[in-house]
């Protein structure tokens, strides 16, 4: 049996060891409903998708953190509150397709798997796209198809998809991706040098439809778009 803290903090059970469902639901009451995330699919697939695993063994103890958690080669897992609005922003439910560019250490892809998506994520760096396939494969998330590579021409023989999540930021919005949008779809993307801005295009029967949501802190897009000036 797990018996909660006395102290109330609720996130160590009976055996000390610390107790993450508890972590998570705090985390989602406090980081995310509480910043005005509501889709309750997003919400159910916050608080279900084990964060800890995803991140360095070092890192652990802060993966439920109000903040973006390092995963190695100089990169970082976003913070809560911005996996769980990117992904609210995509509106998306079972069935549909999403392709993410940006795989990192695969917790954004299982967040949409949990919430019945299929996921094709691509990473640039290898040895974060090898730990992520390994990652997500050992914790069932049977939806996600991972590839290592540029994402930059995105993944042409999934195309269209339902929805594109982009996880870093180019300085503009790479024409195939674009292309690669069905009508209807969104895609949720940082866009910017330092100062980025976290928008919403949407594919329209006519043509793209874009917002501005926030702004944000990406690590940035590399490769082919570093090289090829105007799109
Ligand atoms: N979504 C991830 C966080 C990603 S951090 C998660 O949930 O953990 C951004 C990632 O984008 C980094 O791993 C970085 O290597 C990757 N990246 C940068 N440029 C890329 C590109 N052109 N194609 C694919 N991945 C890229």
């Amino acid at each position: 049996m797990t018996i909660l803290g006395s102290g109330g903090c609720g996130s160590r059970g009976g055996d000390g060891r610390p107790d993450w469902a508890a972590l998570r639901e705090r985390m989602v009451e406090t980081q995310i409903k509480s910043r005005g995330v509501r889709d309750p699919r997003v919400l159910e697939a916050m608080r279900t998708v084990p964060r800890h695993e995803f991140v360095p063994e070092a890192w652990r103890a802060e993966a439920y953190r109000d903040s973006p958690v390092p995963i190695g080669d100089g990169q970082t897992i976003s913070q809560p509150y911005i996996v769980a609005l990117m992904t609210e922003l995509l509106e998306v439910g079972p069935g549909d397709r999403v392709l993410e560019i940006g795989t990192g250490s695969g917790y954004q892809a299982a967040v949409l798997d949990a919430m019945g998506v299929e996921v094709y994520s691509i990473e640039i760096r290898p040895s974060l796209c090898r730990k992520a396939a390994e990652t997500l494969k050992r914790l069932g998330y049977d939806r996600v198809h991972v590839r290592c590579g540029d994402g930059y021409g995105g993944w042409p023989e999934h195309a269209p998809f339902d929805g594109i999540v982009v996880t870093a930021a180019p300085e503009r919005v790479p024409d195939p991706l674009l292309e690669q949008l069905a009508v209807g779809g969104h895609m949720v993307i940082p866009v910017g040098t330092f100062y980025q801005e976290l928008k919403v295009i949407t594919r329209t029967e006519t043509g793209f439809e874009e917002r501005s949501v926030i702004p944000v802190r990406f690590v940035p897009m590399t490769g082919e778009i570093e090289r090829s000036p105007g799109g």
